[in-house]
């Protein structure tokens, strides 16, 4: 679970081939005839069948569907896997106080400290560092980015993974190794959830209250609370009264189900359980659930695109052929290949640099010629329909009764939704404890007592699983649970009131000294890890200077924050016709892309993060802080 935002389209990767069509000349072999080849499939018949599941499945709610997880739900969110330690509230001061201790926040303190800031804080919901990989425990839970690209920091830890992709628990093992190596436990406050973050002018300082009583000081603060960390909840008819079994995939409750996250869910083989969701948690979970339960129901609203995994054991060999560098090496082979700059080998070589390349299959005159942007969009959409056509085919090969292969068939591009990749999920639908439940884009009408309601149906549950995923579009503060307030007590919901402004993705004029880690604003990444490396070491920077010049508060100029907005929209209509056609999702503001105040100007830089990461490097190159201002003289 790479659980990076996995927004990558094809238009983007076409867009950027157009840009970078020489370099692809250059170092692609070309392939003959690529042109001649006749579609298997009648492309308006597919573009008629994709609206129709859409328009089956577009709800004037939006994200208001879903059920936030405060008041009466808020045990959804309590913490099942640590008991929480009871401590004194902390009035101290640090110099960096950092928001999440997921990768963002790990990567974020190792590349301070590297730069001998030493004074870093960790302040995290979880009882443990990890993040994502805390929380997300659930059977069958892996990263889907290889795990040679996305766990960090491995020659720093002088670590390698175990498989091409890891289980979950060598993730969050790897995460608690990484806060080891960098004394980052010491000063670390688990359990700690921020309720308020404030910018005091007088002192030059962030004053941090938290849900523990803690009222700390720090000069500076960084926020990595992640794109993913707020489970949500299906706003489904009754489901205060379901009296059974519900937990949210975020905090499985192994209590009940007995195993782990290797499976082996004794306690339920009497149980007849019920899962809520089909996209990337459910995939990997179900076929756990389908090996240990008595009956599983899989509620399906929409399906997911499931492709080959073809996971293998680390050849230890190859492991000792590595030479230093080769993490970000590999790192970089990987975004350039998946953002369809040509290269001379494709170091992952898995499921996903293939559909890159299948994607960008450029037929040999479109690399001799500029093509206009209407025959890239084309092409791009063939490519796409054949790539989803193996995906469908994939499914009758795979399971045996046709009316259940038929439902679990995707009809819409292939980054309307996360792609999958799994190895298990559809055969679990040739068990005869198992039974698909085709909502047909509606999703569970009901919820009774002791029973979902689909259609005229009900089907009779001791357990329900919601693999429903978490808050993308909404506002901030509604997904952190806390307010930022900058200078002049100006909130970040109301600087943010028509969408997020900032320079770099980074920092926001009117709050000084504070940093933010994630993609928005920022270029896209297949690999988040990858992000995360380079707003990493832009932030040790601009830290390290402000230090170096004696300065205590830095912040970014209105005229530099505008121009990066200007950059990011002018980008931004691009990709809104793509999402406008997807199938309603995360990705598209659950079928309205482009409404609703943070999806405003909260795109990438449409230039691709190679580009973005060159921006990044030269400004520190250039070495003047430009756009950014430098206040406080002596501390
Ligand atoms: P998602 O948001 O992707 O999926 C939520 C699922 O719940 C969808 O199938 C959705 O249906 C369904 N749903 C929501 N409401 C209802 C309802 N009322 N009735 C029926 N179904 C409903 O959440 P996930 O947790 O699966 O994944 C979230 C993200 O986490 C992924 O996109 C990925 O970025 C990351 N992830 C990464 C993994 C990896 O790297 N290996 C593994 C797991 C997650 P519909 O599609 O119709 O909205």
């Amino acid at each position: 679970m790479s659980f990076m935002l996995f927004m990558v389209t094809a238009i983007h990767v076409l867009r950027q081939i157009r840009s970078l069509r020489v370099i692809r000349l250059a170092s692609l072999p070309m392939k003959n005839n690529q042109e001649a080849k006749q579609p298997r499939f009648n492309p308006d018949e597919l573009r008629s069948k994709y609206r129709e599941e859409r328009d089956k499945r577009l709800r004037q709610e939006g994200n208001e569907q879903y059920i936030k997880i405060d008041g009466r739900y808020a045990r959804f969110q309590e913490d099942p896997y640590t008991p929480v330690q009871a401590r004194e509230p902390l009035h101290d001061e640090v110099e960096v106080l950092i928001v999440g201790g997921g990768f963002s926040g790990l990567l974020a303190a190792a590349r301070l400290k590297e730069a001998g800031i030493e004074d870093v804080r960790i302040v995290e919901r979880g009882g443990d560092f990890g993040g994502t990989w805390y929380w997300n425990r659930y059977p069958g839970a892996q990263c889907d980015i290889e795990s040679y690209i996305y766990l960090p920091l491995l020659e720093e830890i002088g670590y390698i993974p175990k498989q091409k992709y890891s289980n979950a628990p060598e993730i969050f093992a790897h995460s608690c190794a990484i806060a080891e190596h960098y004394r980052l436990y010491d000063k670390a406050c688990f359990h700690t959830s921020v309720t308020e973050l404030r910018w005091n002018e007088a002192l030059l300082r962030w004053i941090v209250s938290t849900d523990r009583g803690d009222s700390m000081k720090a000069r500076f603060i960084c926020l990595a609370d992640g794109p993913l960390s707020q489970p949500k909840l299906p706003g489904i008819a009754g489901i205060e009264t379901f009296q059974g079994k519900m937990f949210h995939t975020s905090r499985w409750d192994y209590g009940y189900t007995g195993g782990d996250a290797c499976g082996k869910l004794d306690k339920l083989h009497d149980k007849r359980v019920g899962i809520i969701g089909t996209g990337a948690t459910s995939i990997q979970c179900i076929p756990y659930l389908a090996a240990s339960a008595g009956q599983l129901y899989v509620f399906q609203r929409t399906p997911s695109s499931v492709l080959v995994r073809d996971n293998k054991a680390t050849d230890s060999e190859w492991a000792t052929t590595l030479s230093p560098g080769w993490q970000q090496a590999r790192m970089q082979n990987f975004n350039r290949v998946t953002s369809g700059i040509g290269q001379d080998e494709d170091q992952v070589n898995d499921g996903l640099t293939n559909i890159m390349r299948n994607l960008s299959k450029l037929p040999e005159h479109l690399y001799r010629e500029q093509p206009a942007a209407e025959d890239m969009e084309k092409l791009s959409e063939m490519l796409d329909f054949e790539q989803m056509e193996q995906v469908r085919a994939r499914i009758d090969s795979i399971v045996t009764d046709p009316e259940t292969a038929a439902a679990l068939k995707p009809w819409y591009r292939l980054f309307c939704k996360r792609p999958c990749f799994n190895d298990e999920y559809l055969q679990v639908f040739n068990r005869p404890n198992v039974k698909l439940v085709d909502t047909q884009g509606k999703g569970v009408a009901q919820l009774t007592e002791t029973a979902a309601i689909v259609g005229d149906q009900s089907y009779d549950l001791d357990c329900l699983v919601f693999a429903t995923g978490f808050e993308v579009g909404t506002a901030y503060p509604r997904r952190s649970g806390f307010e930022v307030y900058g200078r002049d007590g100006l909130t970040l919901t109301e600087k943010w009131a028509d969408g997020m402004r900032t320079l770099h993705g980074l920092q926001t004029r009117h709050f000084p000294n504070c940093f933010f880690l994630g993609m928005t604003q920022g270029g896209y990444t297949a690999n988040y890890t990858h992000m995360l490396y380079e707003q990493s070491a832009h932030i040790a920077y601009i830290l390290g200077e402000v230090k170096k010049q004696n300065m205590q508060a830095v912040e970014v100029n209105q005229e530099a924050e505008d121009q990066w907005v200007d950059v990011i929209n002018s980008f931004a209509a691009a990709g809104m016709k793509y999402y406008q056609e997807c199938t309603p999702g995360y990705y598209n503001n659950e079928g309205k892309p482009g409404e609703g105040k943070t999806a405003k100007i909260a795109g990438f830089y449409g230039g691709g993060s190679e580009a973005f990461f060159q921006i990044l490097a030269d400004w520190r190159k250039k070495g003047d802080m430009e756009g950014v201002c430098l206040t406080g003289g002596q501390s």
